[in-house]
């Protein structure tokens, strides 16, 4: 399958990893919009949110545990956000499912 995430998951195209484990990875997004920006993905391949269902939903609730591990490592002591853009109303680029962990500034609301 041609997913730049899935090859992510796979070595194939390297990037900055923050996590790995057997159902998901974490990575530096490539154009971070914050002091600190990375990328959790599920290993397996997941096209967007919409394609969550009660079978493989598990692994969202794994992200967000490992998330905010990440968010203490990171020093994201005042906050921070996770985002997930779905479909091309929410500003989906990449097609595999997967959340933003952003921190180290005051964000703004509602998003643009
Ligand atoms: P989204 O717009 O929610 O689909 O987010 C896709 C994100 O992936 C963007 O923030 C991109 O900067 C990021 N991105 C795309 N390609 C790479 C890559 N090879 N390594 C790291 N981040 C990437």
């Amino acid at each position: 399958m041609d997913c730049i995430f899935c090859k992510i998951a796979s070595g194939e195209i390297p990037s900055t990893k923050v996590y790995e484990d057997e159902q998901i990875l974490a990575f530096r997004d490539l154009d971070p919009q914050a002091p600190t920006h990375v990328l959790l993905i599920p290993k397996k391949h997941i096209s967007s949110a919409d394609e969550l269902n009660a079978e493989n939903a598990a692994v969202v609730a794994h992200i967000f545990l490992v998330a905010k591990e990440l968010a203490a490592r990171e020093g994201l002591t005042n906050g921070y956000r996770i985002v997930n853009n779905c479909g091309e109303d929410g500003g989906q680029t990449v097609k595999h499912l997967h959340f933003h962990l952003l921190g180290g500034r005051k964000m703004a609301w509602p998003p643009g």
